[in-house]
């Protein structure tokens, strides 16, 4: 990819060089089967443990208690299976999670409803940041698990999830958090948060795509999608994508290492965009201003279609997203911006652009010229933007 300013990392990021180079032996030379005695097999299974002692070192956790899945899809499935099958949840049928969960939270939840469980999802306040009574005030004597993400995928909210997870724990009931947006740029000391179970996934933070990890406190048994040869610890069939999980361990590492130092670089890009983004009229910032990913970026333009602007963008070589990537190609307003209450129309109209310390002040200023010209050129040809210049309809914004 040449030539072009990547503003979409919430959906994938470049994976990172020391990703690639820790993921070369094992696609070269050591490919080895992890489950085999011989030593081919064991080359393979030590490069499994050096990842697994690296991330637990950064959750804080012991290494036995992180399970490598296909990614972040995958994990939220698990993590929720379990927490409803722990024996404790026993005979306990409500679940407590959000309006503004990533898919992979929510259809599972519409499928455990379908078993007989009943789910409660929080409304999210018009900034995008929960409130932690919201979740006391949800929890019932039948809930058996909380389900709540760290960092919004679209609006980049960060939730206050050390301050659940002590409610959680102190009502007895189990609780999951979705960090994969979180990890590699938010802490994810695991006692710090009092989370009982979190996901991430590595091609969030410049790892490769299809791994990612569950981590599962000890004590809770965990529940399994999938049966076969019984590999981590047998929590999680199938021959280890042993090459993946090295990538997955060293972008981590460094993602985890470089952490301040790239918050305040990008905190510093996102905030020239958002300076620059607002000067255009009718638009609005999605998402509290402070309590937000260094690198996100989202807004609602009035009278516009996001798809429209989206594609505006991409013939001047900026690659960005409107709503989820997830519900792209579908004219579905984002279920994030609904949540938040953004009426219909201004939803369609949505922008994100999430960067990261890769993006220079070059790029950002080219955004904001490009951004605010085709939100003017759309503008101009859209009859529903007539109706408001010549006072036939309101503004929204
Ligand atoms: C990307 C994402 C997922 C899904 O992870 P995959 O590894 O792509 O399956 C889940 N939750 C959030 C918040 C995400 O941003």
């Amino acid at each position: 990819m040449r030539d072009i300013i990547y503003a979409d990392n919430a959906a994938t990021t470049k994976l990172s060089r020391s990703a690639l180079e820790a993921m070369l032996p094992y696609l070269r030379e050591e490919y080895g089967n992890p489950s085999s005695l011989h030593s081919a097999g064991q080359a393979a299974r030590r490069g499994i443990d050096e990842a697994r002692q690296a991330i637990a070192k950064i959750l804080n956790c012991s290494s036995q208690e992180i399970t490598f899945t296909s990614g972040g899809t995958e994990a939220n499935n698990q993590a929720i299976l379990t927490g409803v099958s722990d024996r404790r949840s026993k005979a306990r049928k409500h679940i407590v999670s959000t309006a503004f969960e990533h898919h992979s939270v929510l259809h599972y939840l519409k499928k455990l409803e379908g078993e007989g469980y009943e789910v409660t999802l929080l409304d999210i306040p018009a900034d995008g940041v929960i409130e932690p009574r919201q979740v006391e005030e949800a929890i019932r004597e039948d809930t058996c698990l909380v389900s709540i993400m760290y960092a919004n995928n679209e609006i980049g909210s960060i939730q206050p999830i050390r301050e659940i997870g002590e409610i959680c724990r102190h009502r007895g009931v189990l609780f999951h958090c979705d960090a994969v947006q979180a990890a590699g740029y938010l802490p994810v000391d695991v006692d710090e948060l009092q989370v009982d179970m979190l996901t991430a996934s590595a091609h969030k933070f410049h790892g490769p795509k299809g791994v990612g990890l569950l981590y599962v406190r000890r004590g809770i048994h965990h529940a399994n999608l999938l049966e076969g040869g019984a590999q981590e610890r047998g929590h999680r069939s199938g021959t280890e994508n042993v090459a993946a999980i090295a990538g997955m361990a060293a972008a981590l590492q460094e993602a985890a290492g470089d952490r301040e130092a790239n918050r305040e670089k990008t905190a510093q890009l996102r905030d020239r965009l958002i300076d620059g983004l607002s000067n255009i009229p009718h638009s609005i910032l999605n998402g509290n201003r402070e309590k937000r990913l260094a690198g996100n970026v989202n807004f609602c333009f009035e009278g516009i279609e996001g798809e429209t602007l989206l594609l505006l963008l991409d013939r001047a070589g900026i690659c960005a997203s409107s709503g989820s990537a997830c519900s792209a190609g579908s004219l579905e307003a984002s279920h994030v911006l609904l949540a938040i209450g953004r009426p219909r129309e201004l939803a369609s109209g949505s922008l994100r652009l999430s960067i990261n310390e890769d993006n220079s002040e070059e790029e950002i200023d080219r955004m904001i010229d490009v951004v605010t010209d085709s939100v003017a050129r759309l503008r101009e040809r859209s009859s529903m933007w007539h109706d408001r210049l010549t006072g036939r309809r309101e503004y929204l914004l």
